[in-house]
């Protein structure tokens, strides 16, 4: 009986552990998607021409995911249509930061860059 307990305990214990894991793991991506929000647009600022140079480089496409719409928190324009491909309700205003998303190998969301329909050599 003891050791039904202690197993108990353990479980109860690894449980807890693997919720907060969860939630530093979110508490991770959140803040380094906030920090790259912040980061691109101050390099873009200052380095534009080499951004423009390096989005002629740019391969692949955009596959309408819609998570660099909510790597942070969660764009209030963005919408999914009947096939679950993401929708710009802004789309032809959005803002520019968008358009050029990501610009160069260093410009993805950590989290999201292997998934991302765009690559870079
Ligand atoms: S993460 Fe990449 S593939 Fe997905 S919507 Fe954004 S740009 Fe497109
Ligand atoms: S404005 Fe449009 S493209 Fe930009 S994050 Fe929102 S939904 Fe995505």
């Amino acid at each position: 009986m003891a050791e039904f307990i202690k197993d108990l305990e353990l479980k109860k214990i690894n449980d807890i552990v693997n919720k907060v894991n969860k939630i530093f793991q979110k508490v991770d991506v959140f803040c380094s998607a906030l920090l790259l929000q912040a980061w691109r647009r101050i390099y873009f600022v200052s380095n534009k021409k080499e951004v423009y140079t390096s989005i002629e480089k740019r391969k692949g496409d955009c596959m309408r995911c819609g998570r660099c719409c909510q790597a942070s928190c969660k764009c209030k324009h963005l919408a999914y249509d009947e096939n679950g491909l993401s929708i710009c309700k802004i789309h032809d205003r959005k803002p520019h930061m968008c358009k050029i998303y990501p610009y160069n190998r260093d410009d993805f969301f950590y989290h999201l860059k292997h998934t991302c329909g765009y690559k870079y050599d």
